[in-house]
């Protein structure tokens, strides 16, 4: 998950829908915590947020290693 600075006009609703996943630094902007991670069981947060951004700053990137979902189906 990733804030992009550019973007983000800092209403902090971000970080009102999941505190756990954002902070906010001392203009008011948010930025992602933990490398932008989203630890298992957060991810409908992280969505959530995406969601509820009026400026679209933020984006999801799924599965970190991509060779694990790219087998089967
Ligand atoms: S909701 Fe979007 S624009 Fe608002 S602080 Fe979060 S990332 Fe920035």
């Amino acid at each position: 998950m990733h804030v992009d600075r550019d973007k983000c006009q800092g209403h902090n609703r971000c970080y009102a829908l999941a505190p756990e996943l954002f902070e906010i630094d001392e203009y008011g902007y948010s930025f992602e915590v933990n490398d932008g991670l989203v630890p298992d069981g957060l991810e409908e947060k992280a969505r959530l947020a995406v969601a509820n951004c009026p400026e679209y700053a933020i984006s999801i990137s799924e599965g970190g290693d991509d060779r694990a979902s790219s087998s089967g189906q």
